[in-house]
């Protein structure tokens, strides 16, 4: 057998041991797919939601709809999604800065948030939550990657004001958080602390479960749409969702108080965000697949990867632990060359706004940055672990796990 040949049967082997779980994954987009599609037909989408606006943006229909399709879709009274937040950190910062006020305390029950909302919440004179004196506490997970629940409930003795979770593991060696999980704890948090608004970073979560974590009790979620629930399409923006006075609070932060949502325009138009959340269910599947590919193929050629097809699936997320700087850095230009835009560009680790560590990002993406395209990055740290995520095909994501295979001389 030729190497080519070699590989391709390499990677149907590894089809052939994923296949009880690519068809679950399968079962949950189809549930997911009819979830948004009714709400579409529930909200009574139309052609003339697609348009923009300008100005104050004034009964911009589409904007209203949006909303409330979100939030059919999630199980909410009430969501925002717009393109005015620039990213996922500045949605969660929105979402935050709120629904606190000084003096409050916010509980962060899974460990050290993503990097970008470190300096959110405990930046020096940056405008972080601290400048404005709002405490935080921060509950590792346990090792395994579970709440520690047991200190989390302690914690809740100071009546903290908001309680935040991340469900997808950010720059960790761990497994995302479940909606299940999720559910067990918030039915204890709640006894004890009903008060507490709980508040979970949901990016790379969305739709790859049939529930996301507001049916289980979660107040509010929040996540980009350069991620998931904008299924590849949409140009920019983000969305919050959740109770309905919480929502209120948080509008009046996203523009300024007293006017929420009733102003903001969008001059595009809004079909990229109807269109990219139908797609969404679907293409989330396709990325999943995808990680399930990359982590069996390379822990069959002896990289510890993450997730194993008995962990939960609740990202999108692969990570893959290489040996050497030198290795991880090939193995991000590698996926740098398999993509449809700038495939000719290398990319170096840099100075990131908002990362602590230097960042090496593969984005050869048709929206800039997005990473429900096929992306991989990491943080130039030990251990050296690439989060690969995306692929807005599956085909797409295993011709490069192909690649990624002969680049680096795997067999
Ligand atoms: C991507 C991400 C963010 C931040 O989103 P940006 O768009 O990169 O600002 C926050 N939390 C998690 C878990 C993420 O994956």
């Amino acid at each position: 057998m030729d190497n080519n040949a070699k590989i391709n049967a390499f990677i149907k082997e590894c089809e052939q041991e994923n296949k009880a779980i690519f068809e679950q994954i399968d079962d949950v987009a189809l549930h997911n797919q009819e979830k948004v599609l009714n709400a579409f037909r529930d909200n009574k989408v139309a052609l003339r939601h697609f348009s923009g606006s300008s100005g104050y943006g004034y009964e911009d229909e589409g904007k209203g709809m949006l909303s409330r399709v979100f939030a059919t879709a999630f199980n909410t009274e009430s969501a925002i999604v717009s393109p005015l937040l620039a990213s996922g950190t500045h949605t969660i910062s929105t979402a935050l800065f709120g629904l606190l006020r000084p003096n409050d305390e916010l509980l962060i029950a899974s460990g050290v948030p993503y990097d970008t909302l470190v300096p959110v919440i405990n930046g020096k004179d940056n405008g972080s939550l601290a400048d404005y004196n709002v405490k935080h506490t921060i509950v590792p997970l346990l090792s395994d990657g579970s709440f520690d629940t047991n200190t989390i409930l302690k914690k809740l003795s100071s009546k903290p004001k908001v309680l935040l979770m991340q469900r997808s593991r950010g720059y960790t060696w761990r497994n995302p958080l479940s909606t299940n999980q999720i559910a067990e704890l918030v039915v204890k948090v709640k006894k004890i602390s009903p008060n507490t608004i709980i508040v979970a970073d949901n990016c790379y979560g969305e739709f790859t479960e049939k529930i996301e974590p507001t049916s289980v009790g979660v107040d509010v979620i929040m996540g980009s749409l350069i991620k998931n629930p904008g299924g590849g399409i949409a140009d920019t923006g983000g969305y919050i969702a959740g109770k309905e006075i919480h929502i209120k609070q948080i509008e009046n932060r996203l523009t300024a108080p007293g006017v929420g949502v009733e102003v903001g325009s969008y001059t595009s138009g809004y079909r990229t965000y109807f269109q990219g959340f139908f797609n969404a269910p679907h293409v989330t599947a396709s990325a999943l697949k995808g990680a399930l590919l990359f982590s069996k193929a390379f822990s069959k050629l002896k990289y510890k990867t993450l997730p194993d097809i008995n962990s939960a699936v609740s990202d999108i997320i692969c990570s893959i632990n290489f040996d050497t700087k030198e290795e991880l850095i090939k193995f991000i230009q590698t996926i740098q060359t398999c993509s449809p835009v700038d495939s000719f560009a290398t990319p170096y680790p840099w100075d990131m706004p908002g990362y602590v560590d230097q960042v090496i990002m593969a984005a050869g993406t048709f929206v800039q940055g997005a990473s429900i395209e096929l992306s991989a990055d990491a943080p130039m740290r030990e251990p050296y672990i690439a989060y690969i995520q995306g692929g807005l095909t599956y085909e797409h994501v295993k011709i490069a796990v192909k690649n990624c295979i002969n680049q680096l001389n795997l067999m």
